[in-house]
């Protein structure tokens, strides 16, 4: 086969080392500013507080409101306090809801962004922006979505817990999966892939067993990274829309239903996209499908949408809003095939 592709690097600059979260303030001037307004949940405020504090004079101050799926009345909010206190950047120090809001701001008013991811979601390295108006989740791609710098420090994540440090993994990987079967895909974006692949497999059984390991951990943040740029890279397919349906019209939490979904979509794909798979198969034991099933059941991984709370009787529809504007898949798809999937992930059954 002939190589034919295209290929767009992502415009935002990585910095990745051990406590690199220090410097924060040197890349806040490195950008050309100097009142920054440091992002972050209820949860991790005592975090940010403390981000803001090393900041010193470079911080104006903390917003720790950002909250799942970016509502735009948090961001409406977000971007009259930034004004209020003349901010000229933003921190944002968490996981992808953290980040979805100072997307968000940029967005509307292209303030620049410097992201400290503390999960393995890779919305850091994207430039696409979900949130939600009167409880209706829309996505945009914009340039003006993607944080300038991204600063990787994996001893930020050495108290993620176990459980969402599990599901948060394979969200990851659920990412560099249809990374490998798209339509778009690329020579690098597939290296991307299965060198992200290969670090969640290695790290996330060693994380499992000893939380704190920081080998582990900074493999983990590397495949993070990884698989969130093949995410900003490539089109996603049916498990994405999958994941979209079950977190949007069902209230589904975003990692875990990522992490039940994967084995299921992986499987189903693989007999149409066999060749694209077979690094991923090999990493995972010989079929994909099963492989990582396997793989996540040894982590302690959720692996029924039952338990996520989904009642049987929500898979007609679901199937039926699922396989509304499908995106591309590299197997057809239909009303019928999409409902035996998602019983078979509601029943937790292991799939080929
Ligand atoms: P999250 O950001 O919602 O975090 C979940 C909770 O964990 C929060 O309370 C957070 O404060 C806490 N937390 C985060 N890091 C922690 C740490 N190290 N220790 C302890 N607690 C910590 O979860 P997420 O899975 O990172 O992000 C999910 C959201 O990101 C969804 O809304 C999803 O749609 C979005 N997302 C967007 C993209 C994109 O490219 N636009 C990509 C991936 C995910």
């Amino acid at each position: 086969m002939t190589l034919s592709f295209t290929y767009q690097g992502s415009a935002a600059r990585i910095v990745f080392a051990n406590g690199a979260s220090a410097n924060v303030g040197l890349w806040v001037e490195k950008l050309g500013c100097s009142r920054a307004l440091v992002l972050t949940t209820p949860h991790q405020a005592a975090d940010g507080r403390a981000l803001s504090d090393r900041l010193g004079a470079l911080s104006v101050g903390i917003l720790a409101e950002a909250s799942m799926h970016t509502p735009v009345e948090v961001t409406e909010r977000a971007v009259a306090r930034a004004a209020e206190l003349a901010a000229d950047c933003v921190v944002s120090l968490g996981g992808g809801s953290t980040t979805g809001l100072g997307k968000a701001m940029a967005y509307r008013t292209n303030i620049p962004q410097i992201v400290v991811p503390t999960t393995y979601a890779g919305s850091e390295v994207t430039n696409i922006l979900g949130q939600t108006e009167g409880g209706r989740k829309t996505t945009v791609r914009h340039e003006s979505i993607i944080p300038e710098i991204v600063i990787y420090d994996p001893a930020l994540t050495l108290g993620l817990p176990v459980g969402m440090s599990v599901t948060s993994g394979l969200n990851a990987m659920a990412h560099a999966i249809e990374g490998l079967y798209a339509e778009d895909r690329n020579p690098v974006s597939s290296l991307m892939a299965l060198e992200g692949l290969r670090a969640f497999a290695d790290s996330l059984p060693d994380i499992v067993r000893e939380p704190r390991n920081p080998e582990a951990r900074s493999k983990a943040l590397y495949g993070a990274w990884l698989c969130g740029t093949v995410l900003g890279a490539v089109g996603m397919a049916l498990h994405h829309k999958i994941c979209h349906t079950l977190g949007g019209s069902y209230d589904l939490p975003h990692a875990e239903t990522h992490a039940v979904m994967l084995p299921h979509t992986a499987g189903f794909n693989a007999s149409a996209a066999g060749e694209a798979l077979s690094g991923a198969a090999e990493i995972f034991g010989g079929t994909i499908g099963g492989g990582l099933w396997d793989f996540a059941k040894s982590l302690g991984a959720p692996l029924t949408l039952h338990e996520l709370g989904l009642e049987e009787s929500d898979l007609d529809r679901a199937a039926e809003i699922a396989g509304q504007n499908p995106y591309y898949n590299p197997r057809p798809i239909d009303r019928a095939s999409i409902r035996a999937l998602l019983q078979a992930a509601w029943e937790g059954r292991r799939p080929d």
